[in-house]
């Protein structure tokens, strides 16, 4: 386990949660919707939003949670800067892939009433086929849903390959679960070549690749590639987590006329939150060094 890892996964849960403020949008569907708005009408990013949640092993809470999905979609009528991104472990999953399949196609088929675009995201190695089931089968009845692929996972050219001949809006990312030698590579280099690659892929087939990274360098490979094969901006778009601070390359991208979308998560029971919380603080280079400078300020009484 890597030392930020294990730093992050000591940590208090109100901790987590003081600490990973930045990455989420706060407590309640208003929260979410208030912040894309926000997004929206001060610095024109578009946003998908997330109820944040995932491993929900209760019915009623799954009910509960397609209710709120239910409820964010209508709320979000007219207003094109935003989609919406949701889990599969935390549609009923656990309760069998028809009943997951039924509420995943409740929530796409509302927002396709409101022309609002849904996400499938892509979890851990386990759940690759049976989110890609799900995607294609909703696919094939539905035009506003996509899903992601993780660049790091040996299987996701073939899979972007294997894609329903229709446009399909896939988020091209290197992924963020530490996946097996035996499934993905190990290096971050590697799964960012890769993740270019990917990008030209889903080009070449006709796809929409949403491409989420924060790494600038391939940010502005890739800006390259696309305007140097004149790919024009309404087949492509750029995506980053709220709370990575990105400013900088956002703003350079909208003033190209490019979208820029983030990922905007609020939470309703924080115990649902955490994994996403933990996971984003694992990956946040200042964590170390955020620590190191407490435990040297304490030892030294500052
Ligand atoms: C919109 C969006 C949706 C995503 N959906 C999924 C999904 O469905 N499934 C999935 O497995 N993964 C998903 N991811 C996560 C993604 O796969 C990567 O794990 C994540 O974006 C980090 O990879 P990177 O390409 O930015 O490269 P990195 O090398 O990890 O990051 C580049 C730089 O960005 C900065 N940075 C990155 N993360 C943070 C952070 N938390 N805090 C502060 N700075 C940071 C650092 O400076 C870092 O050096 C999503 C990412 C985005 C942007």
């Amino acid at each position: 386990m890597g030392f930020k890892k294990a730093i992050v996964n000591l940590m208090p849960n109100p901790l987590v949660k003081i600490f990973s403020a930045p990455y989420v949008a706060g407590t309640g569907l208003e929260s979410g919707l208030s912040a894309a708005e926000r997004f929206w009408d001060e610095e024109k990013l578009h946003s998908t939003i997330d109820l944040l949640g995932e491993e929900v092993y209760d019915h009623d809470e799954v009910e509960g949670v397609v209710e709120i999905y239910l409820e964010a979609v209508r709320r979000l009528q007219g207003r094109k800067y935003a989609t919406v991104s949701l889990k599969p472990t935390q549609l009923g999953i656990f309760e069998g892939e028809g009943y997951c399949l039924e509420n995943m196609r409740k929530i796409i088929s509302t927002a396709g009433k409101q022309n609002l675009h849904v996400t499938i995201d892509m979890e851990d190695h386990p759940y690759a086929d049976v989110t890609l089931r799900f995607f294609h089968e909703l696919r094939d009845e539905f035009d506003n849903v996509g899903t992601v692929l993780q660049s790091r996972l040996f299987r996701t050219r073939d899979d972007i390959l294997s894609l329903p001949k229709k446009p399909c809006k896939i988020r091209t990312c290197i992924g963020i679960y530490n996946e097996p030698a035996n499934v993905a590579l190990q290096k971050k280099s590697e799964m960012k070549e890769q993740l270019f690659e990917n990008m030209q892929l889903l080009l070449e087939h006709g796809h929409y690749p949403e491409i989420a990274t924060h790494d600038v360098a391939l940010i502005n490979r890739c800006v390259k590639f696309l305007e140097e094969n004149k790919i024009p901006s309404n087949r492509y778009e750029f995506q980053m987590l709220m709370g990575v601070p990105r400013k900088a390359i956002q703003h350079k991208l909208l003033e190209r006329g490019e979208i820029v979308r983030l990922y905007v998560p609020f939470a309703e029971k924080w115990k649902y939150a955490l994994a996403y919380c933990k996971r984003r603080l694992a990956a946040n280079p200042m964590m170390a060094a955020y620590v190191l400078k407490n435990i040297v300020g304490k030892s030294t009484g500052r």
